[in-house]
């Protein structure tokens, strides 16, 4: 697969990426990309750090966060991009997530403790320290860890993974709420990885449509791992429902070719690339 010229989903560790703001940016610039979005969940506190390094190395840095909501009994999760991190709008929603996901991973370790997982608590509180809120791959590594799963696939599929005890929803906003927030705050919200949530193709047109009511303007297309059908399909929903195209790795950490910087398939021929909203001369390179 071509590494790509902008990539607008990536992670770091201010959330549960392996690489700071700098490394990343670094790789990136490795990679030969000229545009990134940094989109950690629900924070936006790695962006000043990732400007100063991005400013270093000629990249450019456009301000992004992956936001967690509950739609439908799901948990989705919206980017957000072009966003001001110092608007109130934003500030106010990351700063109730934090406390949400704070709250989240008390009744996800109290339920896995419930397994007879050991004091999960306070495995992973001396695996992070005190400062980082446990998310749930933090929780998935804790099980490898000790010994009771034999991977973090595996950590996923029987604990941790949609509809497993670990998936505790009850704490995020709503579509709405996280929507209305990116756009308050300047930023253009985009679906993330539409495909992975397992839902019919019909619920997924209500999404999109609840998702414009709102004011959502793209959705991701150019993601990794995706087939050409599935491509094709949301390439006809770009169409159809007159959303911008967004491209990103997702990426979280080396050692995962399937997930590296820069690396999914072009921008299918035609529809409209979601930075054309603030940057129309930029090509993809
Ligand atoms: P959280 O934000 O705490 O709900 O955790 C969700 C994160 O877990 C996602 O952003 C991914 O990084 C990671 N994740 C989800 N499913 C899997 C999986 N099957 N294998 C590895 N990581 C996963
Ligand atoms: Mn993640
Ligand atoms: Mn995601
Ligand atoms: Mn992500």
């Amino acid at each position: 697969m071509l590494v790509r010229g902008i990539d607008l989903h990536l992670h770091s560790t201010a959330s549960d990426g392996a690489l700071t703001p700098t490394e990343l940016v670094h790789r990136a610039r490795e990679q030969g990309l000229q545009a990134i979005a940094l989109t950690d969940h629900d924070t936006v506190d790695g962006l000043a750090e990732a400007r100063r390094a991005a400013e270093n190395c000629g990249i450019q840095l456009i301000n992004g966060i992956e936001l967690s909501c509950v739609w439908n009994g799901m948990t989705l999760h919206i980017v957000g991009l072009q966003i001001d991190p110092e608007a109130e709008a934003i500030r106010e929603l990351t700063r109730l997530q934090q406390g949400n996901r704070l709250e989240r991973a008390k009744v996800i370790a109290d339920r896995l403790g419930k397994q007879n997982f050991g004091n999960v608590w306070e495995g992973v509180r001396q695996m992070l320290g005190p400062d980082r809120v446990p998310a749930r791959p933090d929780f998935a590594r804790y099980l490898v860890d000790k010994g009771y799963v034999d991977s973090i696939q595996q950590a996923f599929d029987s604990y941790l993974g949609a509809g497993k005890l670990g998936d505790v929803k009850q704490f995020w906003p709503s579509l709405e709420a996280v929507v209305k927030a990116i756009v308050e705050s300047g930023g253009v919200a985009v679906i993330a990885h539409p495909m992975r949530y397992k839902q019919t193709t019909a619920k997924l047109r209500r999404l999109i449509l609840e998702f414009k009511s709102y004011g959502g303007q793209a959705i991701e297309v150019a993601v990794a791992n995706l087939d050409s059908g599935r491509i094709g399909l949301l390439t006809e929903l770009c169409r159809q429902y007159d959303l911008y195209a967004s491209c990103g790795s997702d990426f979280h950490m080396p050692g995962r070719p399937w997930q590296e910087i820069g690396r999914f398939p072009p921008l299918p021929a035609g529809l409209k690339p979601v930075w054309n909203l603030w940057a129309p001369q930029v090509c993809q390179g």
